[in-house]
């Protein structure tokens, strides 16, 4: 087992578009921090609990290997890495502990302006770009489509122009960048938000206390703000 910390550690984005909400999200529930001269580390000083700062893809694993006890991160990559784990057959190792009402987006399919579009079926047999394979695979196969996945870690709005795949499955908010690209969203796979995330099991140490104040004091946070 991990040994027993007596501080809390939560894993942020350290820069994108999550990053500055969920530092003022955290600072509105009375949190401050000293920050490290290389800006990765933010020691907590009203409160125990410290920040790590990095990339927002890191921070399910941080918290699936005892590294962080906590993180915000969009609900779209939380449950990505989860499908990833249960397709190799790993037992779950984080979860949403709450929604936090911003970062909102959808991951959905598109395709090109140009497709009349009247049912998931026209799927079958195409190409669909996208930087989400476990989720998307996951929906194909509840909607008994057999279509290919082509796996792109960035850039996937231009892989139709390029000839790469015939649609794509991504993150949509304004749908501008769809339009850019000459594409339109077509069907919504799930609703995203930032999330705080943590492990499936509750901290049997000090941890404990700490997350149920934070807990509490975020849940106040967030009930202002709605
Ligand atoms: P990092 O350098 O941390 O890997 P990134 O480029 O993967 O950053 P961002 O583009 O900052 O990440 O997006 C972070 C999160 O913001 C997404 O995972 C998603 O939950 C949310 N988000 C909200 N709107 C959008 C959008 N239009 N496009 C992409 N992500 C969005
Ligand atoms: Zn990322």
């Amino acid at each position: 087992a991990a040994p027993a910390r007596d501080r809390l550690r939560i894993a942020i984005q350290k820069s994108g578009r999550l990053a500055e909400p969920a530092r003022a999200l955290l600072s509105s529930c009375g949190l401050s921090w000293r920050e490290s001269r290389d800006r990765l580390f933010c020691y907590g000083e009203t409160l125990p609990v410290d920040l790590l700062l990095v990339r927002d893809d890191d921070i399910p694993g941080l918290i699936a290997d005892g590294v962080c006890d906590l993180g915000i991160v969009g609900r779209n990559v939380l449950l990505e890495q989860d499908g990833e784990r249960r397709g190799i057959g790993r037992a779950p190792a984080f979860r949403e502990w709450r929604a936090l009402g911003f970062g909102g987006c959808r991951l959905a399919l598109a395709v090109p302006d140009g497709w009349e579009w009247r049912s998931v079926s026209q799927l079958a047999g195409k190409r669909i770009a996208t930087s989400y394979p476990a989720l998307l695979s996951q929906w194909l196969a509840t909607q008994c489509i057999d279509a290919k996945v082509v796996v792109l870690s960035g850039s996937v709005e231009i892989a139709p122009r390029l000839g790469q795949a015939d649609a794509i499955c991504d993150l949509v908010s304004s749908g501008a960048t769809l339009a850019a690209n000459q594409l339109k969203p077509v069907q919504t796979l799930i609703e995203s938000e930032a999330v705080l995330a943590g492990p499936e099991q509750a901290f049997d140490d000090v941890r404990g206390e700490l997350a149920d104040l934070l807990l509490r004091r975020l849940d106040g946070a967030l009930r202002i703000r709605h």
